[in-house]
């Protein structure tokens, strides 16, 4: 057996020269005669590790000393609950475009603790698109605006960044962190887990505009409080250290390949090709997102008939493709191509994809 390419939607493939480091490492890392996963994250040499990590995101991302970057514990999800305690006021509002499920979720998790206003949702065309900047009904004085950069589960991105004037715009980026060049200073705050296009499960960065912080007048566990973090260069609990080493090293290999406007290019070049197959094979597969919100990251896609959809999966993954299941959600097939993704890997799927459709068509 060897190594198959997986498109999982995440956790999700690394890159290979990646875990060929931490393998090669793993006993003894530096010369802390330990793996770093036993070595404090207060000595010197986790600390430099943890800093250089830093160093190397603000330089990709073009990051100003306007804005703190925290590496959290708790996922997207758990930000997405501590985001409004942390930004807004109890009093406040806070607003919300939905454009699929994870739109959905950071909204839910919002209640507890804002007002929450819903600026327009694509739900009732099945998350297929986005929806038109003349149909969203702003509220006033909103604390913030919440939109989810790129939607995992239908196959849903935005190319470009919303405008929303003065208020500041705060992004779930877990799916398409790094995959392309961003302006951060459009956000007030981005934030991703780190298990789709980062590293392992585990870490969450966030990107936050230092002044939107500690204005929420609010009695919150010290834990909870970011401005803490933020003091603490993120260690005012133990980190998950194993996870911010792996993302250490993802952001070298990010640097040596080109840095985010390589990978924007090799992403546009893999998601094309795969929608290309899809939209030219007749009808025998389909993806029904409106063109131009179509996702470079996850493609979802489904079988004219889903009867074949087991035999699509077992023979995929005899021919060394593996996590291709669609998400319950929607059914079908679903591959998701982060920036660890060779175009190898999507020329194999494409291959594939065509034999499968001559064979069973
Ligand atoms: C996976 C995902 C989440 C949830 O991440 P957890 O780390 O499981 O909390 C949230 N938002 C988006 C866009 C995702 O892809």
């Amino acid at each position: 057996m060897s190594r198959a390419f997986n498109f999982s939607a995440g956790p999700a493939t690394l890159p290979e020269s990646v875990l060929v480091q931490v393998q090669q490492e793993l006993l003894e890392w530096q010369s802390e005669r330990a793996s770093v996963m036993e070595v404090s994250h207060r000595g010197k040499a986790f600390v430099e590790c943890a800093a250089q990590a830093e160093a190397d995101l603000r330089q990709l991302m073009a990051i100003s000393e306007d804005y703190a970057v925290l590496f959290l514990q708790g996922g997207a999800t758990a930000l997405s609950a501590l985001l409004p305690m942390n930004l807004a006021r109890a009093d406040q509002t806070a607003e919300y475009l939905l454009t699929g499920h994870w739109g959905e979720k950071a909204l839910e998790n919002a209640k507890a603790s804002v007002n929450t206003h819903i600026v327009a949702s694509d739900k009732a065309n099945s998350y297929r698109g986005i929806p038109a900047q003349d149909s969203w009904k702003r509220a006033a004085q909103a604390a913030y605006f919440h939109y989810t950069s790129n939607e995992t589960i239908h196959g849903v991105e935005f190319d470009a960044v919303p405008e929303v004037g003065n208020t500041p715009l705060v992004a779930d980026f877990s799916s398409n962190f790094l995959a392309r060049p961003v302006d951060v200073s459009r956000f007030g705050m981005i934030y991703a887990g780190a298990q789709k296009n980062l590293g392992p499960a585990g870490l969450t960065i966030a990107v936050i505009r230092k002044d939107l912080l500690g204005q929420h007048g609010r009695n919150l566990p010290p834990i909870f409080e970011w401005q803490n973090q933020v003091a603490n260069d993120s260690m005012f609990n133990t980190p998950p250290t194993f996870a911010w080493y792996v993302v250490g090293l993802v952001l070298k290999w990010m640097i040596a390949e080109g840095g985010t406007e390589a990978f924007a290019r090799r992403n546009a070049q893999k998601s094309s090709q795969l929608y290309r197959a899809i939209d030219g094979s007749g009808g025998f597969y389909t993806n029904q997102i409106e063109v131009a919100a179509r996702s470079t990251m996850n493609v979802p896609f489904m079988l004219h008939d889903e009867a074949l959809d087991k035999a699509f999966l077992k023979e995929s993954e005899a021919a060394g493709l593996m996590g291709l299941k669609g998400h319950r959600a929607l059914g079908g097939m679903r591959a998701s191509i982060y920036n660890a993704m060779p175009l190898e890997g999507v020329q194999a799927l494409v291959d594939f994809m065509q034999d499968f459709a001559v064979r069973h068509g």
